[in-house]
């Protein structure tokens, strides 16, 4: 049986290793902490290339792609696993407070259909008040940690081995295996999926780092909100249950991870504008993570004619991602 270690136990370690073991993969996952504890567990759930981009990139092609992907990917999930998924097809409301924004959104709203991202005019009301606003009917919500806990279990059954609180320190010569605190550990090839970390295992690859946001959760009556809402910077969404989910910020501040108070009240008072209902309510937990950052975007693929492969670089859409992400690597891997 052809073996594979994976560095990373995140939304892409995770998704690409149940991809590969699906294939007939033996794939052991090392991560330096518990599984999901970083990024993938820090996010918010959008999946909404309606709020994230405006031209034809390699990100926008593989945000399309992926999005369209989502419902199979749950459904696979949740038929693999027994549990359920928290998946909502609600669209988004982007809301403009004055011309400026208004203007700004019209613009980006046209570059957007040039590159299939429907949206149309709408209006959207807050504390008395009716504003301008679009909607994008085609963004989606999902809970990441029922993705992730989901890919976790998923994982177990397919026999990955997963190993928790070992650090991976070197990728062996051509990919031919990992080194860690513990030990050696050979195999047929090497995926990189560390998220922020990953270019620091090997020399060359394009280099990743951390963006920091900052995330807050409002304890709410369910059916406030239908679906994200979002206005310069700030989005909110709700969970089933009502857990209301604002975020975020975007501070370049290395692997920092305390808690700002005045990053929170300013997300707090920008959320309130929108959700005037949050006016006065004190978040119930917030929360930071790491989003891996590049030049390059997401970096997806094999490291020249070597046996390592990468999968990182997902910076703010990796939860949007995985589907299309850990497709590629299992069809790439079977070539
Ligand atoms: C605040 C916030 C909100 C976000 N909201 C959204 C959203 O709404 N929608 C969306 O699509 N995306 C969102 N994102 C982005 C998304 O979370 C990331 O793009 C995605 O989780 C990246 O997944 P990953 O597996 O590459 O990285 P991570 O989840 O960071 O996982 C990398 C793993 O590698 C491990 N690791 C690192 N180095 C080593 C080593 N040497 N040895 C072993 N293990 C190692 C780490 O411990 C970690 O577990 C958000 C991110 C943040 C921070």
């Amino acid at each position: 049986m052809n073996t594979v270690n994976v560095v990373g136990a995140g939304i892409m370690g995770l998704a690409s290793a149940w991809r590969l073991a699906q294939r007939g993969w033996q794939v052991t996952v090392f991560d330096r902490r518990e599984a999901i504890r970083e990024a993938s567990w820090a996010a918010a759930g959008m999946l909404a290339p309606g709020g994230e981009i405006d031209s034809k990139t390699l990100l926008s092609e593989l945000a399309l792609r992926s999005l369209a992907m989502y419902p199979e990917f749950v459904r696979d999930l949740e038929e693999e696993t027994n549990l359920t998924v928290e998946y909502r097809e609600c669209g988004a409301t982007e809301v403009a407070f004055d011309d400026a924004a208004f203007t700004a959104l019209t613009d980006k709203a046209a570059r957007q259909a040039r590159i299939g991202i429907p949206s149309e005019p709408c209006r959207y009301s807050a504390n008395g008040s009716d504003f301008p606003a679009r909607r994008y009917p085609d963004d989606a919500i999902v809970d990441p940690l029922c993705v992730n806990d989901a890919l976790l279990a998923a994982c177990r059954k397919r026999g990955v081995a997963i190993r928790e609180h070992e650090t991976v320190t070197e990728i062996l010569a051509g990919g031919s295996g990992v080194k860690t605190e513990q030990g050696e550990y050979p195999s047929d090839r090497v995926l990189i999926a560390a998220g922020a970390w990953s270019s620091a295992l090997l020399p060359g690859l394009p280099r990743s780092w951390p963006v920091k946001g900052h995330m807050l959760y409002f304890d709410m009556e369910p059916g406030l909100l239908n679906g994200i809402v979002r206005s310069e910077g700030v989005y909110l969404l709700q969970r089933d249950a009502g857990g209301v989910i604002v975020g975020s910020s975007m501070e370049d501040a290395g692997f920092d991870r305390e808690i700002a108070p005045e990053i929170v009240t300013d997300i707090h008072r920008r959320a309130a504008k929108l959700l005037p209902a949050l006016s006065g309510v004190k978040p119930a937990d917030c929360w930071n993570g790491l989003r891996p950052a590049t030049d390059v975007g997401p970096v997806i693929g094999r490291v020249d004619d070597t046996n390592t492969w990468t999968a990182y670089g997902h910076f703010r859409n990796g939860i949007l991602l995985a589907p299309v992400t850990s497709a590629m690597i299992a069809e790439q891997f079977a070539n």
